[in-house]
């Protein structure tokens, strides 16, 4: 189909996008790569007014080593995250499930940012973010604020973002342990069916869920189940607690409860052996 009609507008720089935020409000759209919101304005399901591009701004397409953490700039496209040797290093699971979304053609233009503000729950990196707890830095012509991953997420396709706010910076920790992410997809370039991350860090284990909800989630009851004493198999049963997963003609309900069990017990053994 074919989109409502809209105005454009390009930013040269964060300072004017912020302004053509301000001017525009709830009317605009950001546009980073267009993979997620292109599609969605073709389907009418999104139909703003105004897109302002911040494609260009090259300046926040970046991954830096930065202390502690990894920062990484919102406009850096799926392909540089997984190409890059400083997340290989430090925070692999950020470059390895990177390089699982989509095809090529998608990872050269879809960026981290734009996957972690358009909320989708079938998304891979937002599932990702949420196990390594990561932090978001946005900001607004009134200043900046960083936010948690845990806090980020609030329904289907919502974020804690405001209409006026730009995401320009990821920041993920340097893992002191293992990790896996496992994606259970029917082609290799497909979204998950059903993913799960696992990470070890700091003597513990978060795993996160993607597509077992309205929004990534942790799964909380195999967390619980590790930190008891629980060995990889045992905690993995509890994988589908607390989730409300779509039934779509890829796998009802049911199954997707059944697939989170055995892909987090895969996950939890990779991570472990790591
Ligand atoms: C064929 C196909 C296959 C795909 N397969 C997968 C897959 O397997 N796994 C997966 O996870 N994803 C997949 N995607 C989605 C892809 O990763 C998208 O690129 C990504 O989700 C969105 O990034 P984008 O830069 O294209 O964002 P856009 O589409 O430009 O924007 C998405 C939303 O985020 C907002 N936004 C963008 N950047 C910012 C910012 N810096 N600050 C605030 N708001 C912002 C926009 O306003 C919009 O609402 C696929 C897409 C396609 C088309």
């Amino acid at each position: 189909m074919i989109p409502a009609s809209f105005e454009y507008e390009r930013a040269d720089s964060s300072d004017h996008a912020l302004e053509l935020l301000d001017r525009h409000g709830e009317e605009a759209k950001l546009l980073a790569g267009g993979h997620s919101l292109l599609p969605m304005m073709r389907l009418r399901l999104a139909t703003p007014a105004v897109l302002i591009d911040v494609g260009r701004l090259t300046d926040l397409s970046y991954v830096r080593d930065d202390g502690d953490a990894i920062a990484i700039g919102a406009l850096t496209c799926h392909e540089d995250i997984k190409d890059s040797d400083v997340l290989k290093q430090h925070c692999g699971i950020v470059a390895h499930t990177a390089g699982e979304v989509g095809d090529p053609q998608v990872r050269h233009l879809g960026t981290i940012g734009g996957s972690i503000a358009h909320g989708d729950p079938a998304s891979d990196l937002p599932t990702v973010m949420l196990a390594l707890d990561a932090q978001f830095v946005v900001r607004s012509s009134g200043g900046g604020r960083t936010l948690a991953a845990s806090n980020f997420f609030s329904g289907l396709f919502e974020t804690a973002l405001e209409p006026t706010n730009l995401l320009t910076e990821v920041r993920v920790p340097k893992l002191s342990g293992g990790w896996s992410y496992q994606k259970f997809h029917h082609r290799a370039q497909d979204w998950a069916i059903v993913g799960v991350a696992a990470v070890q860090h700091n003597g513990g284990a978060a795993v996160a869920l993607t597509n077992m909800s309205d929004v990534p989630m942790r799964a909380a009851g195999v967390e619980q189940a590790l930190a008891s004493g629980s060995d990889a198999a045992t905690a993995a049963t509890e994988a589908a607690q607390n989730t409300s997963p779509p039934s779509d003609p890829f796998g009802s309900a049911e199954y997707r409860r059944d697939l989170a069990k055995v892909l987090t017990r895969r996950a939890l053994q990779e991570a472990m052996s790591s």
